[in-house]
């Protein structure tokens, strides 16, 4: 009875020690780049199907890292370059055909897979930053 559980905890030990070395090596990548990663992890997609792909290649041109090249007649990833800074979902004309998740250092879950999402996310933060500022100007004894 105790073998399945060994063989069990041996499969998980191993999938944790390649992701701690996966993520070891992107960290050293983008470092060796100049690339800061605001996020703790993430994921991308793209879906080849609905992608314009040649009359399009809007998000190679847009991203940051040159994560997305053009090969094989086809959008490609290299997701070790890739920060999820969702830049590649703001340009995209099809909604769904890119799809970023990320997770902030405080845990929270973010997904994108069209640019209203992006802008949305956008206003918030800003609309947040003008909160603070008028309450640091107007109101000093209520911030902590
Ligand atoms: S999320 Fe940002 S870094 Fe990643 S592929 Fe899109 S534009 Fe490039
Ligand atoms: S921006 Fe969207 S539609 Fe255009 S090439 Fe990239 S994934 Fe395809």
């Amino acid at each position: 009875m105790s073998e399945p559980n060994k063989s069990i905890s041996i499969d998980i030990f191993q999938m944790l020690l390649e992701s701690s070395r996966k993520k070891s090596h992107r960290n050293e990548v983008l470092e060796s780049l100049g690339i800061k990663d605001y996020f703790v992890d993430g994921s991308i997609e793209i879906d080849k199907k609905s992608c314009r792909g040649v009359d399009c290649q809007l998000c190679i041109k847009v991203c940051p890292t040159s994560a997305l090249y053009w090969g094989y007649g086809q959008v490609n990833i290299i997701e070790e370059l890739c920060i999820h800074c969702t830049a590649c979902v703001l340009v995209c004309m099809v909604d769904d055909c890119i799809k970023v998740s990320r997770r902030r250092p405080n845990n929270k879950i973010e997904s994108f897979s069209n640019p209203r999402q992006v802008y949305r996310l956008l206003h918030s933060t800003s609309s947040e930053k003008r909160l603070n500022i008028v309450n640091r100007v107007f109101h000093p004894r209520r911030i902590l």
